[in-house]
Order: structure tokens, then sequence, then C-alpha cells
């Protein structure tokens, strides 16, 4: 059901990275591919472990687990199955965001990053491109702290 994948990346500042292996379900990888080509700088892919559709509690759409353990760190994002397409999309960004660049949740309602994220179709289809950019945008948060790191955040969790 998955596979791994060595993504040759191609960043905005012209810089080219290779990444470790990823394990990334084949259709979660075209979202993977462009929030890489669209994001500023690598982030923390390289403790990014798996992409991957999972049964999650009803409350969440989505899950960005991070993990640490004898000195490492990793994560994985599970993203609910059967989201409509324009949700499954905004849902993948939003964690990425979360693990691989360390975004927290915003106040704003119409942001990727919301921790209730609007469910509009037509919304991001105008509007997801613009958005997304504006969240890499936002400064990077500050380290989260220890006590939280192993404890999954997702949507509307916090
Ligand atoms: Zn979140």
């Amino acid at each position: 059901m998955y596979r791994y994948i060595f993504l040759l990346a191609f960043f905005s500042c012209g810089s080219r990275v290779e990444l470790p292996a990823i394990d990334v379900d084949p259709a979660l990888e075209p979202f993977l591919v462009h929030y890489l080509e669209v994001a500023p700088d690598v982030g923390r892919i390289g403790a990014l472990r798996k992409l991957r559709f999972g049964d999650l509690e009803p409350r969440y759409m989505g899950v960005c687990a991070e993990y640490t353990a004898g000195g490492r760190e990793w994560s994985e994002v599970v993203i609910s199955p059967n989201l409509p397409g324009y949700m499954l999309v905004v849902v993948v960004y939003h964690e990425l965001l979360h693990c691989v660049h360390g975004r927290g949740h915003t106040e704003d309602p119409d942001a990727i990053m919301a921790p209730y994220i609007r469910w509009d179709a037509e919304y991001w289809e105008a509007n997801l491109d613009e958005q997304l950019a504006a969240s890499f945008a936002e400064g990077v948060r500050d380290e989260p702290n220890r006590s939280a790191k192993t404890r999954p955040r997702g949507m509307g969790a916090e």
C-alpha cells in the first residue's frame, strides 16, 4: 500500500536538496511534492518518516505526531481517509506546516493553520495558493516544549 520515494526537491531559492526516504501514500505524494516546491526552506523534512492515511478520532482530520527518543526526533503525518478533495489538500498542508515547518495554529479562521478549517470548496479553490504562501511567511514558531512533543496535534485539538 505504501512505498518509499526519494524526493529530489527544488526550492524557490534554487538550491537542490536530496531528501531521505519518506514513506508516502501515493495519493498524497503530489501534495508533498508541491508543498516542498513552494516551501522557502527544507524545514525539518529530514525528520518526517511517514505521510499516510489512517483512522483517527472523529474530531481529527489530520495529525502531526512528533516523537523524541534516544536523542533522535522524528515525525509522522496521518490523514483521515475519505476527506473531499479540497479538504484533503488543505489538511495535508496544515499538518506538514506543523511537522515540517513548526507552524502553530492561528486565530485567523480563513487560514490553513486555523484550528478549525473552513469547509468550503469555493473558498479553497480561490485562495489555497495564497494561503499556503502566507502560512510560510509567518515567522517560525518557537520550539515547542518537550512535554508537548509526543502529543499528537491535529485539527480542533488545540
Ligand atoms: Zn493543527
